[in-house]
């Protein structure tokens, strides 16, 4: 079923948002992104004449947690739809499933954050820290039992499901992905968001127009080998870049002074550039560098070769030869993944890089080429240089974009397809 097809009329729709916004210490909304995101699935739902019983997460509480409570995004959600939103102070109990029962049409009731229960994402909490393997397999099984009933009563508020929270696609939590499975293929969809996702993930994957570059970017080659593994498969460019850039540099003997290295996966990064060479793909890495007497922005700084950084400097960014050349690259791409930056953008003095690769995506979307933008920080990043309306698709998921273009299948994904 997709929402397009589905009439809310008359209906309850469960309705899994990701709300995860960050809040400041006096719970203001300071990016609201992922709430807006969510906006044309509950409108459509509400304008149909259904109800919304809207399920998310905020942040990641270990029980009931003030501070992560989703009251505080409340009066922001009813500016946003234009409505009083109910709210129910507790996910489970008497009073969410009376004012769910209760709903009219057009009318949304929010519940409280779905992780208050150990039973969302199903992992046991509060044990000791000496707790025996026996002990962590019992909990686990307890909290695995609780999980049905809590999911069986999240879906009993509803007539159909309703799934807009690609962030947590990758996760089988209650709410994300077993709940499906209380309600048939004519009663269960991705909403619009998650719609997006999948298609603009599916052009990367599987509609691969060349070349196709992908620029992956941020601190470790760790957090990072699957996906570049897997992308050296696909790609005919792989510009790696930002903090791993130096673990490759060492592995090939350069210097880098103080730069950021992972020293256990010297062999890791030869391997990768001999993947990359026995398949044919273009590894681009930097030359050059914006190298730091320390880890500020307003440390003292120069250019220089990548592999020549002196003691006591760190490559903080790359250098103008080597924006010039990813730029080139990316500038004669037709399909462009972006994941992480080319330096320490959160320092101002450091942002060049990153501004210039995303400037050289935005023209090559407008030349034709189809760029996907993807994970946190990539995603601040063409927030804070204004190019995000120039690409082609800015996801919302950061773990669950890299995993799905690690060729996993999203657990949120699958439960809908079933
Ligand atoms: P990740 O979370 O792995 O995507 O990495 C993103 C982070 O990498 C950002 O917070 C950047 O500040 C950081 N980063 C990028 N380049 C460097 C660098 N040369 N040295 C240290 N950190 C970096």
């Amino acid at each position: 079923m997709t929402i397009d097809q589905f009439n809310f009329a008359g209906k309850k729709a469960f309705v899994r948002v990701d709300f995860n916004v960050p809040l400041d210490e006096n719970f203001n909304i300071t990016d609201d992104t992922r709430m807006r995101a969510a906006l044309p699935t509950l409108k459509k739902i509400l304008a149909d004449g259904g109800s919304a019983i809207i399920g998310s997460h905020l942040g990641r509480p270990k029980g009931v947690t003030e501070k992560f409570s989703l009251k505080h995004i409340l009066k922001h959600l009813d500016e946003l739809l234009g409505i009083e939103v109910q709210f129910a102070n507790d996910c489970m109990g008497e009073e969410a499933a009376a004012k769910a029962a209760a709903l009219q049409p057009g009318e949304a009731l929010l519940l409280e954050n779905l992780r208050f229960y150990a039973e969302e994402e199903g992992k046991p909490r509060g044990l000791a820290d000496d707790a025996t393997d026996e002990e962590k397999a019992a909990a686990k099984k307890a909290v695995k039992e609780s999980q049905k009933e809590f999911t069986k009563k999240l879906a009993s508020y509803a007539d159909c499901y309703v799934n807009d929270a690609f962030g947590t696609a990758h996760r089988a939590h209650a709410s994300t992905a077993l709940i499906a499975k209380y309600f048939d293929k004519d009663h269960k969809m991705f909403g619009y968001l998650m719609e997006k996702e999948v298609k603009a993930v599916d052009k990367v994957l599987n509609d691969i127009h060349r070349p196709f570059t992908a620029i992956m970017g941020g601190s470790k080659v760790s957090s990072k080998i699957e996906i570049i593994e897997n992308l050296l498969n696909k790609v005919d460019n792989l510009i790696i870049t930002g903090g791993m850039t130096y673990t490759f540099t060492k592995a090939q003997g350069g210097k880098i002074g103080l730069s950021i290295c992972e020293d256990d996966k010297l062999d890791l990064a030869l391997d990768l550039m001999q993947k990359a060479k026995e398949k044919g793909v273009n590894l681009v890495l930097a030359t050059d560098a914006k190298i730091a007497d320390s880890f500020s922005n307003d440390a003292n700084t120069k250019f220089c070769k990548v592999n020549e950084i002196p003691d006591g400097w760190e490559g903080l960014d790359i250098g103008p030869e080597s924006e010039k050349a990813f730029a080139e690259v990316i500038k004669g791409s037709k399909t462009i993944l972006w994941n992480g930056p080319t330096g320490v953008f959160e320092f101002e003095n450091f942002t060049h890089g990153s501004r210039s690769v995303g400037e050289a995506i935005v023209e090559a979307t407008k030349n034709g080429a189809f760029s996907l933008v993807g994970g946190g920080d990539s995603v601040a990043c063409v927030n804070k240089f204004g190019l995000a309306s120039g690409v082609s698709y800015v996801s919302t998921g950061g773990g669950a974009l890299l995993e799905a273009i690690e060729g996993k299948v999203l657990p949120g994904i699958a439960a809908i397809n079933e």
